[in-house]
């Protein structure tokens, strides 16, 4: 059989200096734990535009929907600032999310024992957190029609329109399912069935693709106004939690602050299977090119290292090698090992980018 193929754009900014300690882990895992990746990589972003014109060429979109994966480090920075929208480096991005038709954004919100005190909550309710929030991608209100801003007698008013349907609902709910029964087992789904008809569809649609296929999982149902407190109250009473592209939006960015720091946080994007079952993916940090420190070795490269965990798990189905990269991130944080973004006060020396890759090998090397 040949190796999953693995397409990386490491893109503008800190990307490259991020992905370059992927890279070196992606090595590790072929050398030491015989789990080879066929891998490429390629330009997104202002790099792209630079040498193409184009923020993503055609070439570069038919790669990445022809291999097992696409793993990208960030786009964008003020050099790019003044050019056309059609040409910004976002829109290479968007373009990918677009034609891969990734209507599943994955947020895992996971809080490390060593990082707690980074939290706004007490550490005794964050600390050990480990919850993933599914969020509809390509639907919803963000979409919907009819939108834009009318004028109604002598005032002008604002309109946007929610709206599912069935098989948007279905798709995204088995995602939700599929991630669950590779985690807890236990999804919650979040919708305002009380006062939005929207709501009422999302959560039979949700039950009856849960009672037809997977009953193995615990399926829950809250509204959402209640899952935004139940998540700073108690957060880990939650395993997977399902939701539209609104309430997914804010409710992702809560759970993000629970555990502290942007250059911790990892994301996924999915699609639909492919002929091989595999789901169409696309694995990033959830930080940008953070152009403010592009080029020191400042970068924490941990978000993007655990976008690559997240794929071990979720395409390649390695949930045992994710959770052994997952841990050496966890030794290596506990071993008080931070670069600067985790640095609380002065003093102390910071690690560089490398040096955080380095001592996350060293801690997979002493997992063997
Ligand atoms: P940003 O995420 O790049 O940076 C915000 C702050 O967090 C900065 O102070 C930065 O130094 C810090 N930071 C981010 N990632 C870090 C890491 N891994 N280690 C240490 N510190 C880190 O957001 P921004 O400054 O609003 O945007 C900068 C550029 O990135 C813009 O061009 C924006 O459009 C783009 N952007 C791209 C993406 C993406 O590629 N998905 C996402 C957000 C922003």
């Amino acid at each position: 059989m040949s190796n999953p193929s693995l397409l990386i754009l490491p893109g503008d900014g800190i990307g490259p200096e991020v992905m370059a300690e992927v890279r070196k882990i992606i090595e590790w895992f072929g050398d030491r734990r015989d789990l080879k990746f066929d891998v490429t990589e390629d330009l997104v972003g202002g790099c792209s535009y630079d040498v193409h014109g184009v923020p993503l060429t055609d070439e570069v979109m038919n790669k990445a929907q022809s291999v097992d994966a696409v793993l990208l480090g960030a786009v964008g920075g003020p050099k790019y600032d003044g050019l056309d929208f059609s040409v910004k480096p976002e829109r290479g991005l968007l373009r990918l999310r677009k034609e891969m038709d990734l209507f599943a954004n994955l947020r895992p919100a996971q809080c490390f024992d060593a990082l707690a005190d980074f939290s706004s909550l007490k550490r005794e309710v964050v600390a050990g957190l480990d919850i993933m929030i599914v969020r509809e991608l390509t639907s919803g209100i963000y979409f919907g029609e009819p939108r834009g801003i009318i004028t109604e007698g002598n005032e002008r008013v604002g309109i946007n329109t929610q709206r599912y349907t069935e098989s948007e609902i279905d798709r995204v709910a088995r995602s939700a399912f599929e991630l669950a029964r590779k985690r807890d087992g236990r999804v919650c789904s979040m919708e305002k069935a009380n006062v939005m008809e929207s709501g009422i569809l999302w959560r039979e649609v949700v039950q009856r693709v849960h009672d037809a296929d997977y009953p193995d999982i615990e399926l829950s149902h809250m509204y959402a106004d209640n899952g935004g407190m139940q998540l700073v109250r108690n957060p880990k009473q939650f395993d997977v939690i399902v939701t539209d592209n609104l309430f997914g939006d804010l409710l992702s960015d809560v759970a993000a602050m629970l555990t502290g720091s942007l250059g911790m946080l990892p994301s996924a994007s999915l699609g639909a299977p492919m002929e091989n079952g595999r789901p169409k993916a696309l694995y990033e940090p959830v930080h940008g090119s953070a152009p403010d420190i592009a080029g020191q070795g400042k970068a924490n490269p941990i978000a993007c290292i655990l976008s690559f965990a997240m794929a071990l798990r979720y395409s390649f189905d390695r949930g045992d090698e994710a959770t052994r990269l997952e841990k050496a991130v966890e030794q290596v944080l506990a071993d008080g090992v931070r670069t600067a973004d985790l640095m609380q006060t002065e003093g102390g020396r910071a690690a560089s980018t490398a040096e955080m890759g380095d001592a996350i090998i060293a801690a997979l090397e002493g997992s063997l």
